[in-house]
């Protein structure tokens, strides 16, 4: 890769993108991105588009002549494709290789137990094998891809729910795993460059709603034993895999203090956004880093905690909800990010505020003042 004006391909153009676009242009980097929206929140901003499907394997390929490295906004791509054009002219960071194991969830379970990484119980399921009658409930059953905001994600509570849901599915081979009555939600970000270096954000609490993100604590309130924990999870990850990149890890931790690993995302991840206003170096500027071999910036909080809180859409709409975005910039030290979707739908990720705090006992508080102020009330 040439040191000056390097240029970054992005498949995907969400909000992940829009953000990491923004860091690109402080770091002197050009993006291109791969979407098929034109309304898509990162379309604005990126230095030049290709209009295609993620999926898209041509267009990747025109990509790639295009920029010096590609990097991933989402998970939903070809792989099987995308391996027909990686060679040596092409470079992709994370490597395929490193994501081939975690784009299916049923095959990343089976990654992370085999590299003894504690993972909730599980197993697959499929029609032909007739093995139904031996699931206990509750439980949970996973879509093996493109789930997304808890969609492909459901909590069984009896053989009813469980037979009426799989049809509606048209009875794929799922995930099922056992139901995991946590305590807490919690998340790490981990990038790690070419050289093997691994940076670690501070571990953040996750609040979920019918399996959509809501708020996110930072640092979350557990003991160092759990943050070690979950370091080591990350550290032991991002190092088997052999990864250039960022991740965002999701964990369980347990009423009897373990730490379970939930979910890989191999890219930026809504827990980290709190890193742009919080932290030295924010997730997007991370992963920029390490794929442009840059060296890797620090993630030490610049404020003792801070909270984010999703700004998701309540009805089914087109609004750019103007007041409310005023009254939340008004809010003492918050942060609104409005990702300029047109469409408002109900649980859609319409934007994200952050509130810098004094200390981690305010979340609770100042989540519920800006979800108020969002709400309208
Ligand atoms: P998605 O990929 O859509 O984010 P996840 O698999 O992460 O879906 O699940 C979404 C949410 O569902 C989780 O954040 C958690 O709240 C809940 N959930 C998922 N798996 C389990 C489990 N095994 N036990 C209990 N809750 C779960």
């Amino acid at each position: 890769m040439s040191k000056s004006k390097q240029i970054v391909g992005i498949i995907g153009g969400g909000q992940l993108a829009w953000m990491m676009a923004q860091e690109a242009q402080k770091l002197q980097l050009q993006t291109i991105i791969q979407t098929p929206n034109s309304d898509d929140p990162a379309v604005g901003l990126a230095d030049e588009v290709i209009f295609a499907d993620v999926a898209d394997v041509a267009a990747t390929q025109e990509l790639a002549q295009r920029c010096d490295v590609i990097t991933f906004e989402n998970e939903f791509v070809d792989l099987v494709e995308l391996e027909k054009i990686n060679n040596s002219n092409v470079l992709f960071r994370p490597r395929l290789s490193a994501l081939k194991p975690l784009l299916d969830k049923y095959e990343q379970r089976c990654y992370l137990d085999n590299l003894t990484l504690p993972v909730p119980h599980f197993s697959k399921l499929e029609k032909t094998e007739n093995d139904s009658n031996l699931i206990t409930f509750p439980c949970v059953m996973k879509a093996r891809r493109h789930g997304y905001d808890g969609q492909g994600t459901v909590i069984l509570h009896d053989r009813t729910q469980f037979e009426e849901t799989w049809k509606r599915w048209g009875y794929p081979s799922v995930l099922m795993e056992e139901f995991i009555p946590f305590e807490r939600e919690l998340a790490v970000m981990a990038a790690r460059n070419r050289q093997g270096e691994i940076a670690i954000y501070p571990i953040v609490e996750t609040q979920q709603e019918n399996q959509v993100c809501r708020r996110v604590v930072a640092p979350a309130a557990v003991s160092e034993d759990v943050v070690k924990d979950c370091q080591a999870i990350a550290r032991s990850l991002l190092s088997n895999l052999d990864v250039i990149g960022l991740f965002g890890i999701e964990l369980f931790l347990t009423p009897d203090g373990r730490v379970l690993v939930n979910e890989i995302a191999p890219r930026t991840h809504n827990s980290g956004h709190f890193s742009l206003d919080a932290c030295e170096t924010s997730q997007f500027a991370q992963i920029l880093r390490a794929v442009c071999d840059l060296p890797l910036g620090s993630t030490t909080m610049t404020s003792p905690a801070a909270v984010m809180v999703n700004l998701l859409g309540f009805e089914t709409a087109e609004s750019d909800y103007q007041q409310r975005r005023d009254r939340l910039g008004g809010f003492p030290k918050a942060h609104v990010y409005w990702y300029g979707k047109r469409q408002s739908r109900p649980g859609r990720k319409l934007g994200h505020v952050t509130v810098l705090l004094d200390q981690v006992e305010e979340a609770g508080q100042v989540a519920a003042a800006i979800e108020a102020i969002w709400r309208g009330e």
